[in-house]
């Protein structure tokens, strides 16, 4: 009697092996990263959008397993199954980090994803958004309508021009929390992680009031990417500075960051109570996630805080 129980399990695993060494082809959508030698692939079922718009080229799928993909430039945005990990933390720890947050400037983000996290803040009074292009937005409100939801908030300001030049526009002391959910610091996006729009980010925060900014992968750009914004964040003028790590299974390695800055605050304390108390649902986000995210791994320790 146990002979075939254990042939199954046997032959399930060998299935499974099987499966691991399958070649990819045309049902797969594989992401490249030359320079690490490695890629990330999702099964995909339909190709149902494809779009060139004057700054990039934005694509969504329907996968079998992730619900729909976003893709722009040949880089995955965002899937249906995990995108709450990254939404969450670019807006939670930061508005739980600052004392007050009122009004919030969210510069790209155009998926509308981070916007609706904010706006779960019963204290937010206003929320601008500001994507160079309309066309991830208008991809958004069609294929990912559950990002869009709070766009019709009276709280929401939608506007598509560059983030620089809002930035180089915007009043002195005018917003509590700036979140730059931006592209990776190529192309459109890569002024955007350089010290002169950050100085600008810093003139345009109140006093005590904070930056958060996608900062890519701590396996892979610790010594690179993040080590550089930390260095021009403190340029910029923000003596406090902690990069928090989270998984997001469909980013290159599997593990992101956003980096948060404070402009005359400190930001490896937060309002632990309120976060433990919040009022509106989250998947991953809770106050114990924060605290274990400013405490992070050995190896990036030195970069990640100020
Ligand atoms: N972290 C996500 C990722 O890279 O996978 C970001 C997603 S969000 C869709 C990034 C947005 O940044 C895009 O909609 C893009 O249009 C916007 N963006 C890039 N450069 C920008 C700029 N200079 N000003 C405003 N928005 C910008």
């Amino acid at each position: 009697m146990l002979l075939p129980r254990v042939l199954g399990e046997q032959d399930a695993r060998r299935k499974s092996h099987m499966r691991d060494r399958m070649s990819l082809d045309e049902h797969w959508f594989s992401e490249a990263f030359e320079a690490e030698g490695m890629a990330f692939s999702l099964r995909i079922t339909d190709k149902l959008h494809d779009e060139q718009t004057p700054y990039q080229r934005i694509q969504v799928y329907q996968t079998s397993h992730w619900g729909r993909l976003m893709v722009i430039d040949g880089c995955i945005m965002l899937t249906d199954r995990d995108n709450f990990l990254y939404h969450e933390m670019m807006s939670h720890p930061g508005l739980f980090t600052h004392d007050n947050p009122r009004e919030v400037l969210i510069i790209g983000g155009g998926d509308c994803g981070t916007l609706r996290e904010v706006l779960r803040h019963p204290g937010v009074t206003r929320a601008v958004q500001v994507d160079i292009d309309a066309g991830v937005t208008e991809a958004a409100r069609q294929f990912f309508p559950e990002l869009t939801q709070a766009n019709d908030d009276q709280r929401a300001e939608l506007r598509f021009e560059d983030g620089l030049q809002y930035i180089a526009a915007a009043g002195d002391a005018s917003f509590d929390v700036v979140i730059v959910d931006s592209t990776d610091p190529v192309g459109i996006a890569e002024g955007l992680f350089g010290a002169s729009f950050l100085r600008g980010v810093h003139r345009v925060l109140r006093p005590g009031g904070l930056v958060v900014q996608q900062s890519e992968s701590p396996l892979l750009h610790s010594e690179g990417i993040i080590r550089d914004l930390h260095t021009a964040l403190s340029e910029a003028g923000f003596s406090s500075r902690a990069t928090l790590p989270f998984p997001v299974p469909s980013y290159p390695s599997g593990w992101w960051s956003c980096t948060i800055a404070g402009r005359e605050r400190d930001v490896h304390n937060f309002r632990e109570t309120a976060a433990r108390a919040a009022a509106f649902p989250t998947q991953y986000y809770t106050a114990g996630i924060h605290y274990g995210a400013l405490h992070p791994p050995a190896f990036c320790r030195a970069v990640f805080n100020d």
